[in-house]
């Protein structure tokens, strides 16, 4: 049976699944989401590493180092292009990063935080959520 929560990149060939109902949900606005999303922000939420499968296909991963010194892995579909999840967060260790917009239901899954606010273009305007210049916490 599959697990509550499903998601697939953008030509199917890559599929994954869940249970944990995500907690820290965020809209990121650093520079590393603006480039690798390619939109202004993006939105992401944390999943335990031990309840994440992948159920279809062989993702490709980039490692990144961040600004921070930090480094981490961002899956992706090679056939696709389509930025999946992102894993190996030296700074969130045993936690899968899945971008909302790969999930099969991503209605009723909210932010919590918006981050990296010093870095939002003009244009975008703060949603009604405790907002942080940089990194929450
Ligand atoms: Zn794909
Ligand atoms: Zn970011």
């Amino acid at each position: 049976m599959a697990k509550k929560h499903t998601g697939r990149c953008a030509c199917g060939a890559i599929t994954f699944e869940f249970d944990s109902d995500p907690g820290f949900v965020a809209v990121c606005h650093c520079l590393d989401c603006k480039k690798a999303s390619g939109g202004e922000a993006a939105t992401f939420f944390g999943v335990p590493e031990h309840d994440f499968r992948v159920t279809a296909g062989a993702p490709k991963a980039f490692h990144y180092t961040a600004q921070s010194g930090k480094g981490l892995d961002r899956n992706f579909c090679p056939d696709c292009g389509a930025r999946l999840y992102t894993t190996n967060l030296e700074t969130f260790p045993g936690m899968v990063f899945v971008a909302i917009g790969s999930l099969d239901h991503p209605q009723g899954i909210k932010p919590g935080v918006e981050m990296f606010t010093r870095r939002r273009l003009d244009w975008a305007k703060p949603l009604d959520l405790p907002q942080f210049e940089n990194m929450p916490g």
